[in-house]
């Protein structure tokens, strides 16, 4: 299997990168995506590391929307930014960028350009987005439906059954994270339920939100398999079965590597 959506060069795993490699490939998953921050000189320092150690990795990079404040007013910089970065990583996706008015680190407008401005970008490069939204669907859909079609996965979606069908009606891919795991989630497990099997695609976002039994630590792609069970128990299908669509939707989307 492979996890969809995680951030192994985070520093998070400066320490022990080997070992999380080895927990990864030994837990049966046989890739990985990596997101990149635009513009983060460190974190793409430690992302060679992330390629040497584990070529099967693949890159994608854009402006999170928790740092968009820092492109404030210079809206070509970020657009800039992702765009060195993308071509330095070969990456295949832009992302992730979007919405996020639940902390709202920056201010909604700068959000706003900032996710216009990488929609756009991701457009010119014919590369599929990697949309990050919480607490902004309106917002989002709306944005996301300006200027022209677009292909991309909602990741780690958090949404219920109506923000899925929206989600599907652009036809957009549904990643699931460990939050499909959790006891009280049932909303979300009910919105999987409905997702089609050609749309659905498996994440850690790792180091954040560990699925259970991990809960509360460092997530890791090697807790991938989790998500996957949790996914597969929601959906009432064999894991097996999953692991092989999901693996298959990948390619799909980013393309073969
Ligand atoms: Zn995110
Ligand atoms: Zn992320």
């Amino acid at each position: 299997m492979i996890d969809s959506h995680c951030h192994l060069a985070d520093e998070a795993f400066a320490a022990d990168l080997d070992a999380a490699i080895a927990r990864a490939r030994e837990a049966g998953v046989t890739g990985a995506l990596c997101i990149l921050a635009a513009g983060d000189e460190a974190e793409a320092a430690r992302a060679r590391g992330v390629q040497v150690k584990w070529p099967a990795v693949r890159f994608a990079t854009g402006v999170h929307p928790h740092a968009a404040g820092t492109f404030a007013g210079r809206l070509t910089d970020a657009a800039d930014a992702t765009r060195s970065h993308a071509a330095a990583f070969a990456a295949c996706a832009i992302g992730e960028f979007g919405l996020d008015y639940h902390y709202d680190f920056a201010p909604r407008d700068v959000q706003r350009q900032v996710f216009a401005g990488q929609l756009a970008l991701a457009r010119d490069l014919d590369r599929p987005v990697i949309i990050h939204t919480r607490e902004a669907a309106d917002d989002t859909f709306a944005i996301l439906s300006e200027g022209g079609a677009v292909r991309g996965v909602f990741h780690c979606f958090t949404g219920d059954a109506a923000m899925a069908r929206r989600a599907l009606d652009l036809d957009f891919y549904l990643s699931f994270a460990g939050i499909v795991s959790f006891p009280k989630a049932e909303s979300l497990r009910e919105a999987a339920r409905l997702v089609p099997a050609d749309r659905l695609l498996i994440e850690t976002d790792s180091p954040y939100l560990a699925p259970v039994p991990h809960r509360g630590k460092r997530n890791e792609p090697a807790y991938v398999p989790r998500v996957l069970e949790a996914l597969a128990a929601a959906r009432g299908e064999a894991p097996a079965a999953l692991a092989e669509r999901t693996s298959h939707n990948f390619v799909s989307l980013f393309g073969p590597s």
